[in-house]
Protein backbone atom coordinates (compact mmCIF):
# COMPACT_ATOMS: atom_id res chain seq x y z
CA UNK A 1 0.00 0.00 0.00
CA UNK A 2 1.59 3.68 -0.81
CA UNK A 3 -0.52 6.14 0.60
CA UNK A 4 1.24 8.75 3.02
CA UNK A 5 0.17 8.26 6.55
CA UNK A 6 0.14 12.10 7.99
CA UNK A 7 -1.71 12.18 11.32
CA UNK A 8 -1.00 8.73 13.60
CA UNK A 9 1.14 5.28 12.59
CA UNK A 10 -0.59 2.40 11.83
CA UNK A 11 -0.39 0.08 14.75
CA UNK A 12 -1.28 -3.09 14.03
CA UNK A 13 -4.00 -5.43 15.74
CA UNK A 14 -3.41 -8.87 16.50
CA UNK A 15 -4.26 -11.70 14.17
CA UNK A 16 -5.84 -13.17 17.18
CA UNK A 17 -8.50 -10.33 17.65
CA UNK A 18 -9.46 -10.40 13.67
CA UNK A 19 -9.95 -14.06 13.76
CA UNK A 20 -12.29 -14.07 16.62
CA UNK A 21 -13.71 -11.02 15.39
CA UNK A 22 -14.46 -13.81 12.30
CA UNK A 23 -15.91 -16.53 14.27
CA UNK A 24 -18.31 -13.98 16.28
CA UNK A 25 -19.73 -12.58 13.30
CA UNK A 26 -18.71 -14.28 9.96
CA UNK A 27 -15.34 -13.90 8.14
CA UNK A 28 -17.29 -12.25 4.92
CA UNK A 29 -17.91 -9.28 7.40
CA UNK A 30 -14.93 -8.46 8.40
CA UNK A 31 -12.07 -7.18 5.65
CA UNK A 32 -8.80 -6.35 5.60
CA UNK A 33 -8.39 -5.78 1.77
CA UNK A 34 -6.73 -2.42 0.89
CA UNK A 35 -9.94 -1.00 -0.72
CA UNK A 36 -11.85 -1.15 2.69
CA UNK A 37 -9.38 -0.10 4.97
CA UNK A 38 -9.03 2.90 2.58
CA UNK A 39 -12.68 3.85 2.47
CA UNK A 40 -12.87 4.05 6.29
CA UNK A 41 -10.05 5.84 6.81
CA UNK A 42 -11.87 9.09 6.15
CA UNK A 43 -14.46 11.36 7.13
CA UNK A 44 -15.68 14.53 6.40
CA UNK A 45 -13.32 16.62 8.17
CA UNK A 46 -12.06 19.24 5.65
CA UNK A 47 -8.52 19.13 5.98
CA UNK A 48 -8.01 14.97 5.37
CA UNK A 49 -10.18 15.46 2.43
CA UNK A 50 -7.73 18.31 1.32
CA UNK A 51 -4.55 15.77 2.08
CA UNK A 52 -6.43 12.90 0.53
CA UNK A 53 -6.32 15.00 -3.26
CA UNK A 54 -2.53 14.93 -2.37
CA UNK A 55 -1.72 11.27 -1.85
CA UNK A 56 -2.07 11.49 2.31
CA UNK A 57 -4.78 10.12 4.72
CA UNK A 58 -4.88 11.35 8.04
CA UNK A 59 -4.81 7.01 9.35
CA UNK A 60 -5.68 4.03 8.05
CA UNK A 61 -7.55 1.32 9.99
CA UNK A 62 -6.47 -2.15 10.44
CA UNK A 63 -9.19 -4.12 9.88
CA UNK A 64 -13.00 -3.17 8.91
CA UNK A 65 -16.00 -5.02 11.42
CA UNK A 66 -19.25 -5.01 10.31
CA UNK A 67 -21.61 -6.45 13.00
CA UNK A 68 -25.50 -7.21 12.08
CA UNK A 69 -26.79 -6.63 15.89
CA UNK A 70 -26.11 -5.79 18.91
CA UNK A 71 -25.15 -9.35 20.24
CA UNK A 72 -22.08 -9.36 18.18
CA UNK A 73 -21.22 -6.11 18.91
CA UNK A 74 -21.05 -7.17 22.72
CA UNK A 75 -18.40 -9.99 21.41
CA UNK A 76 -16.60 -8.07 19.46
CA UNK A 77 -16.30 -5.09 22.31
CA UNK A 78 -15.55 -8.32 24.92
CA UNK A 79 -12.56 -9.35 22.40
CA UNK A 80 -11.27 -5.49 22.08
CA UNK A 81 -11.23 -5.57 25.83
CA UNK A 82 -9.09 -8.66 25.95
CA UNK A 83 -6.83 -7.71 23.27
CA UNK A 84 -7.03 -3.88 24.14
CA UNK A 85 -7.92 -3.04 20.31
CA UNK A 86 -8.55 0.45 19.94
CA UNK A 87 -12.18 0.51 17.91
CA UNK A 88 -13.32 3.89 16.14
CA UNK A 89 -17.63 3.08 15.30
CA UNK A 90 -18.25 4.31 12.29
CA UNK A 91 -21.92 5.74 11.08
CA UNK A 92 -22.23 7.33 7.86
CA UNK A 93 -18.84 8.87 8.32
CA UNK A 94 -19.84 12.21 7.59
CA UNK A 95 -18.76 13.96 10.75
CA UNK A 96 -16.93 17.07 9.86
CA UNK A 97 -14.64 17.40 12.64
CA UNK A 98 -12.40 14.08 11.90
CA UNK A 99 -14.39 12.41 15.17
CA UNK A 100 -14.84 8.79 12.77
CA UNK A 101 -11.09 8.78 12.08
CA UNK A 102 -9.52 5.59 13.07
CA UNK A 103 -6.70 6.95 14.38
CA UNK A 104 -3.91 4.57 15.67
CA UNK A 105 -4.87 1.73 13.09
CA UNK A 106 -8.16 0.99 14.88
CA UNK A 107 -10.45 -0.86 13.99
CA UNK A 108 -13.43 0.49 12.43
CA UNK A 109 -16.71 -0.45 13.71
CA UNK A 110 -19.31 0.11 10.42
CA UNK A 111 -22.68 0.04 11.86
CA UNK A 112 -24.57 0.41 8.66
CA UNK A 113 -25.78 -3.15 8.50
CA UNK A 114 -27.59 -2.27 11.20
CA UNK A 115 -30.09 -0.33 9.14
CA UNK A 116 -33.55 -1.65 10.04
CA UNK A 117 -36.95 0.15 10.62
CA UNK A 118 -38.52 -1.45 13.56
CA UNK A 119 -41.78 -0.23 14.70
CA UNK A 120 -44.30 2.70 14.55
CA UNK A 121 -45.95 3.70 17.33
CA UNK A 122 -48.81 5.69 15.82
CA UNK A 123 -50.81 6.56 19.27
CA UNK A 124 -47.94 7.94 21.11
CA UNK A 125 -46.05 9.34 17.87
CA UNK A 126 -42.73 6.88 18.26
CA UNK A 127 -40.71 5.27 15.78
CA UNK A 128 -37.35 2.62 16.75
CA UNK A 129 -34.80 2.13 14.39
CA UNK A 130 -31.14 0.43 14.11
CA UNK A 131 -28.63 3.02 14.29
CA UNK A 132 -26.79 2.73 11.15
CA UNK A 133 -30.25 3.59 9.16
CA UNK A 134 -29.16 6.88 6.79
CA UNK A 135 -31.32 9.53 6.96
CA UNK A 136 -32.88 9.61 4.01
CA UNK A 137 -33.83 5.67 4.21
CA UNK A 138 -35.26 6.73 8.02
CA UNK A 139 -37.16 9.66 6.51
CA UNK A 140 -38.45 7.52 3.35
CA UNK A 141 -39.80 4.75 6.30
CA UNK A 142 -41.88 7.56 7.97
CA UNK A 143 -43.27 9.24 5.14
CA UNK A 144 -44.63 6.64 3.18
CA UNK A 145 -47.16 6.48 6.55
CA UNK A 146 -47.35 9.47 6.33
CA UNK A 147 -45.02 10.78 9.49
CA UNK A 148 -41.93 12.66 9.65
CA UNK A 149 -39.19 12.59 12.06
CA UNK A 150 -38.65 16.30 11.29
CA UNK A 151 -34.74 15.98 11.67
CA UNK A 152 -33.39 17.20 7.98
CA UNK A 153 -29.52 17.58 8.26
CA UNK A 154 -27.87 18.63 4.92
CA UNK A 155 -26.00 15.83 5.37
CA UNK A 156 -29.67 13.58 5.09
CA UNK A 157 -28.28 11.19 2.24
CA UNK A 158 -24.74 10.44 3.98
CA UNK A 159 -25.32 10.55 7.57
CA UNK A 160 -26.84 7.72 10.05
CA UNK A 161 -29.52 8.33 13.40
CA UNK A 162 -26.56 6.55 15.23
CA UNK A 163 -24.36 9.45 14.17
CA UNK A 164 -26.70 11.91 14.46
CA UNK A 165 -27.50 10.93 18.30
CA UNK A 166 -23.34 10.43 18.37
CA UNK A 167 -22.94 14.01 17.19
CA UNK A 168 -25.98 16.28 18.41
CA UNK A 169 -26.86 16.80 15.03
CA UNK A 170 -29.73 19.46 14.03
CA UNK A 171 -31.79 19.83 11.14
CA UNK A 172 -32.50 22.73 8.75
CA UNK A 173 -36.29 22.41 10.03
CA UNK A 174 -35.24 22.43 13.88
CA UNK A 175 -36.79 25.77 14.93
CA UNK A 176 -40.20 24.04 14.81
CA UNK A 177 -39.25 20.29 15.39
CA UNK A 178 -36.57 20.76 18.11
CA UNK A 179 -32.95 19.53 17.65
CA UNK A 180 -31.91 15.66 18.15
CA UNK A 181 -31.86 15.55 21.83
CA UNK A 182 -35.25 16.43 21.89
CA UNK A 183 -36.16 13.67 19.37
CA UNK A 184 -34.76 10.72 21.07
CA UNK A 185 -36.96 8.97 23.90
CA UNK A 186 -35.19 6.07 24.59
CA UNK A 187 -31.79 3.68 23.29
CA UNK A 188 -30.29 0.61 23.29
CA UNK A 189 -26.27 0.76 23.86
CA UNK A 190 -23.43 -1.28 24.00
CA UNK A 191 -21.20 -0.35 26.95
CA UNK A 192 -17.22 -0.56 26.37
CA UNK A 193 -17.29 -3.58 28.52
CA UNK A 194 -19.85 -5.74 26.02
CA UNK A 195 -23.10 -5.05 28.54
CA UNK A 196 -26.19 -3.61 26.70
CA UNK A 197 -28.03 -0.76 28.00
CA UNK A 198 -31.47 -0.77 27.57
CA UNK A 199 -33.31 3.27 27.97
CA UNK A 200 -37.21 2.37 27.83
CA UNK A 201 -38.95 5.52 25.76
CA UNK A 202 -40.94 7.65 27.62
CA UNK A 203 -41.60 11.63 27.09
CA UNK A 204 -39.52 12.17 30.17
CA UNK A 205 -38.57 10.69 33.62
CA UNK A 206 -37.22 11.76 36.90
CA UNK A 207 -34.84 9.32 37.63
CA UNK A 208 -31.02 10.95 38.31
CA UNK A 209 -29.31 12.40 36.05
CA UNK A 210 -30.45 12.11 31.85
CA UNK A 211 -28.85 8.12 31.00
CA UNK A 212 -29.35 9.32 27.54
CA UNK A 213 -27.23 12.90 28.03
CA UNK A 214 -24.31 10.45 28.53
CA UNK A 215 -24.90 9.49 24.43
CA UNK A 216 -26.51 12.77 22.95
CA UNK A 217 -23.04 13.69 21.67
CA UNK A 218 -20.46 10.49 23.65
CA UNK A 219 -19.35 10.61 19.88
CA UNK A 220 -18.88 7.01 20.20
CA UNK A 221 -16.19 7.02 23.36
CA UNK A 222 -18.28 6.05 25.80
CA UNK A 223 -20.75 3.29 24.33
CA UNK A 224 -22.37 1.80 20.99
CA UNK A 225 -25.61 3.36 20.40
CA UNK A 226 -27.32 -0.02 18.34
CA UNK A 227 -30.96 1.47 18.23
CA UNK A 228 -33.17 4.78 19.19
CA UNK A 229 -36.59 5.18 20.07
CA UNK A 230 -37.66 8.98 18.26
CA UNK A 231 -40.76 11.08 18.39
CA UNK A 232 -41.95 12.11 14.86
CA UNK A 233 -44.84 14.39 13.46
CA UNK A 234 -47.74 13.49 10.94
CA UNK A 235 -46.95 15.15 7.32
CA UNK A 236 -47.89 18.70 7.85
CA UNK A 237 -51.24 19.27 5.94
CA UNK A 238 -50.08 23.33 4.87
CA UNK A 239 -46.25 24.34 4.29
CA UNK A 240 -46.20 27.80 3.84
CA UNK A 241 -42.89 30.48 2.60
CA UNK A 242 -41.86 33.98 2.83
CA UNK A 243 -39.17 35.81 2.94
CA UNK A 244 -38.22 39.55 3.65
CA UNK A 245 -34.68 41.52 2.99
CA UNK A 246 -33.22 43.14 5.69
CA UNK A 247 -30.96 46.82 5.97
CA UNK A 248 -28.84 44.79 8.63
CA UNK A 249 -28.13 41.58 9.85
CA UNK A 250 -28.85 43.30 13.66
CA UNK A 251 -32.40 44.39 12.22
CA UNK A 252 -32.88 40.75 10.91
CA UNK A 253 -32.11 39.37 14.31
CA UNK A 254 -33.97 41.89 16.14
CA UNK A 255 -37.09 40.98 14.47
CA UNK A 256 -36.79 37.41 14.39
CA UNK A 257 -35.87 37.14 18.28
CA UNK A 258 -39.58 39.44 18.62
CA UNK A 259 -41.51 37.11 16.29
CA UNK A 260 -40.21 34.01 18.49
CA UNK A 261 -40.99 35.99 21.30
CA UNK A 262 -44.43 36.31 20.34
CA UNK A 263 -44.44 32.27 20.10
CA UNK A 264 -44.53 31.66 16.37
CA UNK A 265 -42.29 28.69 15.66
CA UNK A 266 -41.60 28.38 12.08
CA UNK A 267 -40.09 25.08 11.35
CA UNK A 268 -37.29 26.88 8.88
CA UNK A 269 -35.77 30.31 9.74
CA UNK A 270 -32.45 31.63 8.40
CA UNK A 271 -31.04 34.82 8.11
CA UNK A 272 -28.39 34.97 5.28
CA UNK A 273 -25.53 37.87 5.32
CA UNK A 274 -24.87 40.12 2.14
CA UNK A 275 -22.83 37.69 0.53
CA UNK A 276 -24.51 34.31 1.04
CA UNK A 277 -27.78 36.06 0.29
CA UNK A 278 -25.97 36.77 -3.25
CA UNK A 279 -24.35 33.49 -3.28
CA UNK A 280 -28.14 32.38 -3.19
CA UNK A 281 -30.75 34.75 -4.31
CA UNK A 282 -28.13 36.89 -6.72
CA UNK A 283 -28.83 39.90 -4.61
CA UNK A 284 -26.52 41.11 -2.07
CA UNK A 285 -29.02 42.20 0.18
CA UNK A 286 -29.19 40.51 3.74
CA UNK A 287 -32.36 38.17 3.81
CA UNK A 288 -34.69 36.31 5.74
CA UNK A 289 -36.63 33.13 5.06
CA UNK A 290 -39.35 31.24 6.86
CA UNK A 291 -41.10 28.14 6.00
CA UNK A 292 -44.17 27.62 8.74
CA UNK A 293 -45.90 23.98 8.29
CA UNK A 294 -48.62 22.13 9.89
CA UNK A 295 -52.12 22.30 10.18
CA UNK A 296 -53.81 25.31 8.43
CA UNK A 297 -55.68 26.68 11.31
CA UNK A 298 -52.16 27.88 13.26
CA UNK A 299 -49.87 27.96 10.23
CA UNK A 300 -51.94 31.21 8.17
CA UNK A 301 -52.18 33.03 11.75
CA UNK A 302 -48.46 32.12 12.48
CA UNK A 303 -47.51 33.58 8.90
CA UNK A 304 -49.31 36.71 9.08
CA UNK A 305 -47.68 37.35 12.70
CA UNK A 306 -44.71 36.56 11.23
CA UNK A 307 -45.44 39.02 8.21
CA UNK A 308 -46.64 41.97 10.39
CA UNK A 309 -43.45 41.74 12.79
CA UNK A 310 -40.95 41.59 10.37
CA UNK A 311 -42.02 44.20 8.47
CA UNK A 312 -42.51 46.48 11.60
CA UNK A 313 -38.60 46.12 12.30
CA UNK A 314 -38.07 46.86 8.80
CA UNK A 315 -38.41 43.85 6.54
CA UNK A 316 -39.00 44.27 2.90
CA UNK A 317 -41.21 41.18 1.39
CA UNK A 318 -39.60 38.99 -1.04
CA UNK A 319 -42.80 36.64 -1.50
CA UNK A 320 -41.74 32.98 -1.95
CA UNK A 321 -39.19 32.58 -4.82
CA UNK A 322 -36.11 32.62 -2.37
CA UNK A 323 -37.51 30.09 -0.05
CA UNK A 324 -38.10 28.08 -3.03
CA UNK A 325 -34.40 28.98 -4.20
CA UNK A 326 -32.90 27.80 -1.17
CA UNK A 327 -35.39 24.55 -1.13
CA UNK A 328 -33.56 23.34 -4.50
CA UNK A 329 -29.92 24.13 -3.32
CA UNK A 330 -30.50 22.88 0.26
CA UNK A 331 -28.37 19.73 -0.07
CA UNK A 332 -26.02 21.15 -2.68
CA UNK A 333 -22.28 21.25 -1.39
CA UNK A 334 -21.75 23.96 -3.94
CA UNK A 335 -18.18 24.90 -5.24
CA UNK A 336 -16.51 22.62 -2.54
CA UNK A 337 -14.60 20.12 -4.03
CA UNK A 338 -14.02 22.13 -7.05
CA UNK A 339 -11.87 24.68 -4.97
CA UNK A 340 -10.42 22.31 -3.00
CA UNK A 341 -9.00 20.56 -6.36
CA UNK A 342 -7.47 23.50 -7.73
CA UNK A 343 -5.78 23.77 -3.96
CA UNK A 344 -8.01 26.15 -1.80
CA UNK A 345 -9.36 24.85 1.71
CA UNK A 346 -12.88 25.14 1.99
CA UNK A 347 -14.76 25.00 5.62
CA UNK A 348 -17.72 25.80 8.11
CA UNK A 349 -17.85 26.60 11.35
CA UNK A 350 -21.03 26.48 13.47
CA UNK A 351 -21.35 28.18 16.80
CA UNK A 352 -23.80 29.42 19.60
CA UNK A 353 -24.29 32.45 21.59
CA UNK A 354 -27.54 34.06 23.56
CA UNK A 355 -29.12 37.28 21.07
CA UNK A 356 -27.22 39.97 22.94
CA UNK A 357 -24.35 38.54 21.83
CA UNK A 358 -25.02 37.50 18.22
CA UNK A 359 -24.10 40.35 16.29
CA UNK A 360 -21.01 40.83 17.91
CA UNK A 361 -20.09 37.56 17.74
CA UNK A 362 -20.65 37.60 14.18
CA UNK A 363 -19.13 40.45 13.07
CA UNK A 364 -15.79 39.90 15.44
CA UNK A 365 -15.76 36.21 13.87
CA UNK A 366 -15.64 37.57 10.22
CA UNK A 367 -12.86 40.12 10.92
CA UNK A 368 -10.60 37.67 13.00
CA UNK A 369 -11.15 35.23 9.82
CA UNK A 370 -10.43 37.36 7.32
CA UNK A 371 -7.21 38.67 8.72
CA UNK A 372 -5.49 35.40 8.85
CA UNK A 373 -3.44 35.10 5.79
CA UNK A 374 -4.64 33.26 2.61
CA UNK A 375 -8.21 33.92 3.38
CA UNK A 376 -10.50 35.29 0.31
CA UNK A 377 -13.94 34.41 1.76
CA UNK A 378 -15.68 33.96 4.91
CA UNK A 379 -19.50 34.73 5.13
CA UNK A 380 -21.94 33.39 7.66
CA UNK A 381 -25.80 32.79 7.87
CA UNK A 382 -28.12 32.15 11.21
CA UNK A 383 -30.15 29.51 11.65
CA UNK A 384 -31.48 26.90 14.34
CA UNK A 385 -33.36 29.57 16.77
CA UNK A 386 -34.45 29.42 20.48
CA UNK A 387 -36.55 32.39 22.36
CA UNK A 388 -32.93 32.85 23.57
CA UNK A 389 -30.27 32.90 21.07
CA UNK A 390 -28.91 31.31 17.67
CA UNK A 391 -26.56 29.39 15.63
CA UNK A 392 -23.98 31.22 13.43
CA UNK A 393 -22.86 29.01 10.90
CA UNK A 394 -19.98 30.69 9.30
CA UNK A 395 -18.09 29.45 5.67
CA UNK A 396 -14.85 30.17 4.71
CA UNK A 397 -12.42 29.58 1.64
CA UNK A 398 -8.68 30.02 1.34
CA UNK A 399 -5.83 30.19 -1.04
CA UNK A 400 -2.89 30.02 1.47
CA UNK A 401 0.93 29.41 0.66
CA UNK A 402 0.44 27.29 3.69
CA UNK A 403 -2.69 25.45 3.92
CA UNK A 404 -1.87 23.67 7.73
CA UNK A 405 -0.87 27.32 9.00
CA UNK A 406 -4.08 28.63 7.26
CA UNK A 407 -6.38 26.35 7.91
CA UNK A 408 -5.13 26.43 12.04
CA UNK A 409 -5.27 29.86 12.19
CA UNK A 410 -8.38 30.37 11.17
CA UNK A 411 -9.79 28.05 13.18
CA UNK A 412 -7.97 29.64 15.92
CA UNK A 413 -9.55 32.93 15.13
CA UNK A 414 -12.98 31.36 14.76
CA UNK A 415 -12.44 29.97 18.36
CA UNK A 416 -10.88 32.84 20.19
CA UNK A 417 -13.57 35.27 18.49
CA UNK A 418 -16.71 33.07 19.75
CA UNK A 419 -15.56 32.82 23.16
CA UNK A 420 -14.70 35.91 23.49
CA UNK A 421 -18.43 37.01 23.01
CA UNK A 422 -19.65 34.18 25.47
CA UNK A 423 -20.00 31.42 22.43
CA UNK A 424 -20.14 27.78 22.59
CA UNK A 425 -17.16 26.59 20.37
CA UNK A 426 -19.94 24.38 19.01
CA UNK A 427 -23.31 24.27 18.27
CA UNK A 428 -24.13 21.14 16.19
CA UNK A 429 -21.22 19.56 14.31
CA UNK A 430 -19.00 18.02 17.91
CA UNK A 431 -15.57 17.77 18.99
CA UNK A 432 -14.13 15.09 17.01
CA UNK A 433 -10.44 15.43 17.02
CA UNK A 434 -9.66 18.95 15.63
CA UNK A 435 -11.74 21.00 17.94
CA UNK A 436 -10.37 19.35 21.03
CA UNK A 437 -7.87 21.83 22.12
CA UNK A 438 -10.40 24.18 22.62
CA UNK A 439 -12.39 21.78 25.35
CA UNK A 440 -10.55 23.30 27.67
CA UNK A 441 -11.97 27.35 27.33
CA UNK A 442 -15.27 25.96 26.68
CA UNK A 443 -15.82 23.43 29.86
CA UNK A 444 -13.01 24.18 32.26
CA UNK A 445 -10.69 22.26 33.34
CA UNK A 446 -12.98 20.98 36.18
CA UNK A 447 -15.55 20.17 33.02
CA UNK A 448 -12.63 18.51 31.39
CA UNK A 449 -11.41 16.52 34.57
CA UNK A 450 -15.00 15.52 34.86
CA UNK A 451 -15.04 13.66 31.03
CA UNK A 452 -12.08 12.03 31.39
CA UNK A 453 -13.16 10.64 35.04
CA UNK A 454 -16.42 9.62 33.59
CA UNK A 455 -14.62 8.23 30.14
CA UNK A 456 -11.83 6.00 32.34
CA UNK A 457 -14.73 4.70 34.75
CA UNK A 458 -17.12 3.28 31.33
CA UNK A 459 -14.02 2.57 29.34
CA UNK A 460 -10.81 1.44 31.94
CA UNK A 461 -8.91 -0.30 28.92
CA UNK A 462 -9.35 3.27 26.55
CA UNK A 463 -11.14 0.83 23.70
CA UNK A 464 -13.12 3.27 22.50
CA UNK A 465 -12.58 5.84 20.15
CA UNK A 466 -9.83 7.21 22.46
CA UNK A 467 -8.50 10.61 21.70
CA UNK A 468 -11.68 12.36 20.53
CA UNK A 469 -13.71 14.54 22.34
CA UNK A 470 -11.29 14.90 25.32
CA UNK A 471 -7.21 14.62 24.81
CA UNK A 472 -5.75 11.93 26.61
CA UNK A 473 -4.50 12.73 29.75
CA UNK A 474 -1.14 13.77 29.24
C1 LIG B 1 -22.36 18.16 3.43
C2 LIG B 1 -22.57 18.01 4.91
C3 LIG B 1 -23.65 18.63 5.51
C4 LIG B 1 -23.86 18.51 6.89
N1 LIG B 1 -24.96 19.08 7.45
C5 LIG B 1 -25.23 18.93 8.76
C6 LIG B 1 -26.40 19.48 9.33
O1 LIG B 1 -27.24 20.08 8.65
N2 LIG B 1 -26.60 19.30 10.67
C7 LIG B 1 -25.72 18.60 11.44
O2 LIG B 1 -25.95 18.45 12.63
N3 LIG B 1 -24.58 18.08 10.91
C8 LIG B 1 -24.32 18.21 9.60
N4 LIG B 1 -23.18 17.66 9.05
C9 LIG B 1 -22.26 16.92 9.92
C10 LIG B 1 -22.58 15.40 10.00
O3 LIG B 1 -23.42 15.00 8.96
C11 LIG B 1 -23.23 15.09 11.33
O4 LIG B 1 -22.26 15.28 12.35
C12 LIG B 1 -23.80 13.68 11.46
O5 LIG B 1 -24.51 13.60 12.66
C13 LIG B 1 -22.75 12.59 11.42
O6 LIG B 1 -23.43 11.36 11.22
P1 LIG B 1 -22.66 10.09 10.60
O7 LIG B 1 -23.60 8.95 10.65
O8 LIG B 1 -22.09 10.43 9.29
O9 LIG B 1 -21.54 9.91 11.70
P2 LIG B 1 -19.99 9.61 11.52
O10 LIG B 1 -19.31 10.71 10.82
O11 LIG B 1 -19.79 8.24 11.01
O12 LIG B 1 -19.56 9.63 13.06
C14 LIG B 1 -19.63 10.80 13.85
C15 LIG B 1 -19.20 10.46 15.28
O13 LIG B 1 -20.15 9.60 15.89
C16 LIG B 1 -19.58 8.33 16.22
N5 LIG B 1 -20.62 7.35 15.90
C17 LIG B 1 -21.25 7.16 14.70
N6 LIG B 1 -22.23 6.26 14.83
C18 LIG B 1 -22.24 5.86 16.14
C19 LIG B 1 -23.03 4.95 16.91
N7 LIG B 1 -24.03 4.27 16.36
N8 LIG B 1 -22.74 4.80 18.22
C20 LIG B 1 -21.73 5.50 18.79
N9 LIG B 1 -20.96 6.36 18.13
C21 LIG B 1 -21.22 6.56 16.81
C22 LIG B 1 -18.30 8.24 15.39
O14 LIG B 1 -17.32 7.45 16.03
C23 LIG B 1 -17.89 9.70 15.33
O15 LIG B 1 -17.22 10.07 16.51
C24 LIG B 1 -22.94 17.78 7.69
C25 LIG B 1 -21.85 17.14 7.07
C26 LIG B 1 -21.66 17.26 5.71
C27 LIG B 1 -20.50 16.55 5.08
Amino acid sequence: MNVKIWLSKRASVPSAFINETRRIIGAENVSTKECDLIAYSLDYWMYGVFLSQYGSLPSLPSVVISPGNPQEIQGILKCANKYKVQITPFGGGSGVLGGAIPTNGSAILNLQRMNRFISLDEMSLVAEFESGIIGANLELELNHRGYSMGNIPQSLYCSTLGGWISTRAVGQFSTKYGKIEDMVLGMEVVLPDGSLLNIRPVPRRSTGPSLKDLFLGGEGTLGIVTRAAVSVHPLPALTSKQSFVFPSIEMALEAVRKILRADARPAVVRIFDELEAERYFGAKKVTVIFISEGEPDFVRPEKRLISSIAVKHGGTSQGENPVEIWLEKRFDIGLGPTIMQQGGIVDTIEVVSLFKDAANLYKDMLTSMRAVEGSLLVSGHFSHFYREGACLYITFVGFPKDPYRYYEDTWEAAMEATLRNNGSISHHHGIGMWRMRFMEQELGKEGVDLLRKIKSSFDPNGILNRGKLIEDER
